[in-house]
């Protein structure tokens, strides 16, 4: 974005386009220090502030790239990329700790972070509703709820690492998510990295393949809080653990706060090394469990008010002894109740509720599926599914593709991971940014609203 002089009207349209073809938060992330050269008959050149940014855009954006050329030239133009001799240095732990992301050398200064928000290597982007006020607290987790409240308050003061574990949904990531947030509301300039265990060991592969460990130690060290997700992915990996028990050890010995989750205690994960184990046992280990009915009577109601439903507490108790485990079933369970009330334009009354947990003639029995939402919207918009599966980013295809994802939130109760897996394995955030692009177009765009709620329409009479 920083052309400084080079800056022509070509290389500033050209990242124009590259910015319209991936989502703000892909290119906030990667090509936020990048700046562009124009060589005239020699093409374009891209430089990156380092090595780690260029290989990755290399690897992941090259055929946006030559996109954005066309689009940019009409016509192909070569373009290579290269490291940016004037890019600063990575900032110092400290720097980065007050808030000052500026640097050392006689470089730029990058700009001071203004809202809160992760690390850019992070793999995601935080889920707005798993904070803690929307955590229900209940004798399963109230432990592990208090020690992560602690670490939120105090990083690297209280429980270090904190490790939790427990089986699948029982809200582990919502308890991880909570501390970066809780964090981030009180001091915006806090470096954290938050990612899930199989983006440390791809990105681990892949600075090995490259060569360019150096550039992936610096920036696994540099962080004040270090939060890793599905731990247990580390069962089998050697070298993987081997790297990250020496990452574990540098970001322990500067103090700073570690937080794993795992769906194991450390001493069950399989080929776990004994020194891992041991550095995991360190701090605090705390187990979650299963919700007794109490929690999960609470927890339906409060998935309910965050979808703007209050449930009775009849209903709520209802419901809750039909699902017993798995906190992401409740939530599916709440966005049946809430379809199907919709659908039949009825109030969430306790008969509605027993119609919608059980009746085999429900219309929630020929509930509605992803196919449903996918054959009403590629009917609508002339495209076909493998377009809406494959990485295709032009408008005419993601556009379809965020209707989709935006419908699919609203008609059926597959989980964000499973409506982004079936759009050609995208991840739970792409749906999130799909879906809440739609919500506010919906509000803004009255053409937009009237075909999505024709769409919706039609989806519902299937
Ligand atoms: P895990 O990471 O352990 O598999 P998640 O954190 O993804 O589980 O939780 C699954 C779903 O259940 C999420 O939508 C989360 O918000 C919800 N959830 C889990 N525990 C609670 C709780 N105590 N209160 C409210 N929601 C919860
Ligand atoms: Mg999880």
């Amino acid at each position: 974005m920083h052309g400084g002089n080079e800056a022509s009207t070509g290389t500033d349209a050209f990242l124009l386009h590259v910015r319209e073809l991936i989502q703000p938060q892909q290119f906030n992330t990667w090509f936020r220090d990048v700046k562009v050269e124009d060589l005239g008959s020699r093409g374009l050149r891209v430089l990156t502030p380092n090595s780690f940014v260029r290989d990755w855009i290399s690897n992941y954006y090259g055929d946006i790239l030559g996109q954005s050329v066309r689009r940019t030239f009409g016509e192909e133009r070569s373009l290579t990329l290269a490291l940016d001799p004037d890019a600063p240095p990575a900032p110092k732990v400290e720097e980065a700790r007050s808030g000052v992301t500026a640097v050392t050398g006689g470089g730029p200064a990058r700009p001071t972070r203004t809202s809160p928000e992760l690390d850019p290597y992070s793999d995601t982007i935080l889920h707005p509703d798993y904070l803690f006020g929307n955590f229900v607290v209940g004798p399963a987790n109230q432990f592990a709820n208090a020690a992560a409240t602690a670490v939120a308050t105090s990083p690297a003061l209280s429980y270090n690492p904190l490790f939790l574990h427990g089986s699948v949904g029982l809200g582990k990531t919502h308890l991880l998510q909570a501390i970066c947030h809780e964090i981030l509301r009180h001091d915006p300039s806090t470096t954290i990295l938050y990612l899930s265990c199989e983006s440390f060991i791809n990105h681990f592969i892949h600075a090995l393949e490259t060569n360019d460990l150096s550039a992936f130690r610096r920036k696994y060290r540099n962080v004040d809080v270090f939060l890793v997700d599905d731990i247990q992915l580390l069962a089998n990996k050697d070298r993987t653990q081997e790297e990250f028990f020496h990452t574990f050890n540098t970001i322990y010995n500067l103090g700073h706060q570690i937080v794993l989750s795992s769906d194991a205690p450390p001493k069950e994960i399989p080929t776990l090394q004994e020194r891992l184990v041991s550095r995991f046992k360190m701090g605090l280990v705390v187990e979650m469990g299963a919700p007794d009915f109490e929690t999960r009577v609470n927890i339906l109601k409060t998935k309910a008010k965050l979808r703007g439903h209050e449930l009775h507490d009849e209903v709520a108790q209802f419901v809750a002894e039909q699902v017993s485990t798995n906190i992401r079933e409740l939530e599916g369970a709440v966005i049946r109740l809430i379809g199907y009330a919709s659908l039949t334009d009825r109030p969430i009354t306790l008969d509605l509720a027993k119609e919608a947990m059980h009746g085999d003639s429900s219309p929630l029995t020929s509930a509605t599926t992803i196919q449903d939402v996918v054959s009403v919207v590629t009917k609508y918009y002339q495209v076909r599914l493998p377009d809406l599966q494959s990485k295709r980013r032009t408008h005419s295809i993601a556009f379809p593709r965020q209707i989709c994802m935006y419908l699919a939130r609203k008609t059926t109760n597959l989980s964000l991971e499973e409506i982004g897996g079936y759009f050609g394995g995208r991840d739970h955030t792409t749906v999130l940014y799909g879906e809440d692009k739609i919500a506010k177009l919906i509000k803004s765009d009255p053409h937009t609203k009237e075909v999505v709620h024709h769409l919706h329409r039609q989806i519902k009479e299937r």
